[in-house]
């Protein structure tokens, strides 16, 4: 159990914070995670499969 909980528990590659989620509503099918200082994004699709990951 507790491996399964880090693969959700994922940080930012700059400063090891723990990515947030955020909710979009417009966009209910994906997923935002973010760096609580703006280093780095990710963002899930489910309906593509896909997740882009962006540095600022
Ligand atoms: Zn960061």
């Amino acid at each position: 159990m507790k491996m399964l909980k880090n693969l959700f528990n994922e940080k930012c590659p700059i400063c090891r914070e723990v990515l947030i989620s955020k909710k979009t509503s417009a966009f209910d099918a994906i997923v935002i995670k973010s760096c609580p200082q703006n280093h780095y994004q990710k963002e899930f699709h489910p309906a593509i499969e896909t997740s882009i990951e962006s540095y600022r």
